[in-house]
């Protein structure tokens, strides 16, 4: 299931189970679109009632004794925080991510294996190891800079390099998980469904 916060904004993938959860708690809605892409918000009456109209045999449905429940593929949360905040982990791959593979030097997309971190500030002159002075680099830039300032090298990332605001969970090194997500059509409001992109912010 796509989780969204109250901004809309997507935030997590979890599983119907906990999407049920959140729901009977009454702590999400479902999101539910209709063919005209319009989204429409069921609390968990309304979505039972919903799930009655349902032809079974097209859609995911949970069923009890007495009725039938259908399975939402994307949530919003009724409130802030319910799901903890995770910080987005400072590692190379995910530094990739937040630069779209694009070298902060001449801007020019790469493949990972063509790609280095570089130290905005090196690290010889105290630059620390942080989202906020590594940027992605391709090779060649990367040597060029080599351990000079940005202004002695004249060569200043395209955009100032700060920690993700939310967490990347599609990858493009990360194939299994991709792979073993099932995405829903109607995400596609909300993400961009391309293997290597989530936006950042
Ligand atoms: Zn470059």
């Amino acid at each position: 299931m796509l989780v969204l916060n109250r901004l809309w904004q997507p935030v997590n993938i979890c599983t119907a189970r906990r999407a049920v959860g959140l729901l009977f708690l009454g702590h999400a809605q479902v999101v539910h679109a209709d063919e005209e892409q319009n989204f429409f918000t069921h609390d968990v009456n309304s979505w039972l009632e919903f799930s009655e109209q349902f032809d079974s045999a097209h859609a995911e449905v949970v069923r009890s004794i007495s009725r039938q429940f259908r399975v939402p593929y994307i949530i919003v949360l009724s409130m802030f925080d319910r799901l903890p905040r995770k910080e987005v982990k400072f590692t190379r791959q995910n530094v990739f991510q937040r630069d779209d593979y694009t070298c902060q030097y001449c801007g020019v997309r790469h493949d990972t294996r063509d790609l280095n971190l570089d130290h905005v500030v090196p690290r010889d002159k105290g630059g620390k190891t942080t989202w906020e002075n590594v940027v992605c680099s391709c090779i060649r830039c990367n040597t060029r800079k080599a351990n000079k300032m940005p202004m002695d090298a004249n060569m200043f990332p395209m955009r100032k390099p700060a920690a993700p605001k939310w967490r990347p969970f599609f990858s493009a090194g990360d194939r299994q998980s991709t792979a073993s997500q099932s995405f829903h059509e109607s995400w596609r409001h909300f993400i961009d469904l391309k293997p290597a992109s989530v936006k950042l912010c």
